[in-house]
């Protein structure tokens, strides 16, 4: 039995790997992953990265290596399509920096196949986004706009003629947010560091820009509101009801009219699946591009195609939690705790499968919702844990549940004791290097 996972992010990898483990090592099933990346970081660190609080080689994860130690193989390169009828994969080409291709196009063959290839940002058309903003896609866009970022900061600190740099973060969701308060924490740490001709306080200013009437949308009120007193008080100014109509190279406009001066623009307004999943051989996908999926996570027209997380446009018949509107509960939210437990849904449908019994359902379970502006503030809520309620949290407890995330998924990766090892090895590191990434 052959299974082929396309993505190794989130929910991709943890079910590659259980697969691996448990139907790899006793040779009942060959498990195969496809990415189009050599290394894998968890997506949720990625605004972290970009500011410099995280390097990401500390937190890089070689699939190679991933593979050999739990028992699959490990192909690279992009999807680029699909033949239902020969139960193929179409693998794209690999060239190097140069151009010069080190693999061909390939066809990988699978029984069962799982489409996992995560989202990327939506810039919904907006003229001038894909020249003049950045987003936070993947790794390499984190790393970019660092680099830039410190570049920026060493071009002010040596020009020392006072200078105001603006940074427009466009969208108001938990990346936007939490991006701005790691911003407005990690350049003063960069200052901190020699930067003498070059003055935070006055030199950047940090505006984030949100369409809707409120921050943080589709989560509860609670978390908007302590959110946005933490961002007020670290200055950063929160324009609401802005709709983001052009990017140009030094500013954003808005449909009120609005000019909102920007240096470095950051696009973080939506997401969308990627667009080879549009047309994947008769596969149904919605306007986002992601595939539909029954409960049970097959694709509605092919029993044998699976897809997960935030590709999957799966339903959730759950009630949505409160201070949610009922829309937010037509489909699963595009979240890592979701690509989680699809992961091992999966793993248990895939045993079943191999002793000849049906899928069952998925049911979402909302944990919660937590956002962490730093070392400033963490807030959110936690579900269940209290008589079936709701639980607000915010402080150190708060800061514990959002890392025991992060936490969970090397667990799922590298079980108890080489994530107990890391944890503490990261803690002793911690103390021999410096707060940020400073190149
Ligand atoms: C800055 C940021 C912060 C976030 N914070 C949180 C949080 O606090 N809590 C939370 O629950 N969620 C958070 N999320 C959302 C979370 O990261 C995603 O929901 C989750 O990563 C989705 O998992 P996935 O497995 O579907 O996809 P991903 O983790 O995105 O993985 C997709 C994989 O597919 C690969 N891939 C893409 N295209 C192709 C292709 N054509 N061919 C082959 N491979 C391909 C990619 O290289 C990647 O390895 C955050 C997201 C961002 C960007």
């Amino acid at each position: 039995m052959k299974f082929v996972v396309v993505g190794g992010g989130a929910g991709g990898l943890e079910l590659v790997t259980k697969l691996g483990e448990t139907l790899g090592r006793r040779g009942r099933a060959e498990v195969t992953l496809i990415d189009r990346s050599r290394t894998h970081l968890w997506k949720p660190l990625l605004h972290e990265v970009a500011a410099g609080s995280m390097d990401i080689h500390a937190h890089q994860l070689d699939y190679l290596a991933q593979a050999r130690w739990h028992r699959f193989t490990f192909v690279l390169g992009a999807l680029t399509g699909l033949d239902r009828a020969r139960k193929e994969v179409l693998v794209a080409a690999v060239r190097d920096d140069e151009g010069v291709q080190i693999l061909p196009e390939r066809r990988i063959p699978y029984d069962t196949l799982v489409i996992a290839i995560g989202s990327e940002s939506n810039d919904f058309g907006t003229p001038g986004v894909r020249e003049n903003a950045f987003t936070i896609d993947n790794a390499w866009d984190a790393h970019l706009f660092h680099r830039r970022l410190v570049n920026a900061c060493f071009r002010a600190n040596f020009a020392d003629d006072g200078r105001v740099f603006n940074i427009a973060i466009v969208g108001a969701g938990a990346t936007g947010v939490e991006l701005a308060a790691e911003l407005h924490n990690t350049i003063r740490v960069l200052a901190a560091y020699g930067l003498k001709g070059f003055n935070p306080e006055t030199q950047i200013r940090i505006r984030v820009v949100e369409a809707g009437p409120r921050i943080l949308p589709g989560l509860p009120e609670y978390i908007a509101e302590e959110t946005l007193k933490t961002l007020q008080g670290l200055n950063v100014e929160v324009l609401i009801g802005e709709r983001v109509v052009e990017v140009t190279s030094d500013r954003v406009k808005t449909a009120t009219g609005r000019d909102v001066p920007a240096d470095f623009v950051v696009w973080a307004a939506g997401i969308r699946a990627p667009a080879v999943l549009r047309e994947l051989d008769g596969l149904e996908s919605n306007r986002a591009n992601q595939l539909v999926v029954r409960n049970t996570l097959q694709t509605t027209r092919d029993d044998d195609v699976f897809a997960l997380g935030d590709c999957a446009a799966t339903p959730w018949r759950g009630k949505p939690p409160r201070g949610q509107d009922q829309e937010a509960g037509k489909t699963v939210p595009p979240r890592a705790q979701a690509a989680h437990q699809m992961s091992s849904h999966l793993v248990t449908t895939f045993k079943r499968q191999l002793a000849g019994k049906p899928p069952k359902p998925y049911h979402y379970r909302d944990f919660g919702s937590l956002v962490s502006l730093g070392h400033y503030q963490t807030v959110g809520t936690l579900m269940g844990f209290v008589s079936g309620g709701t639980l607000r949290l915010e402080g150190y407890l708060a800061k514990l549940f959002y890392i025991s995330l992060y936490k969970l998924h090397i667990w799922a990766l590298h079980g108890f004791w080489r994530m107990a090892l890391d944890t503490l090895a990261r803690m002793i590191r911690r103390q021999t290097e410096p707060k940020v990434k400073l190149h």
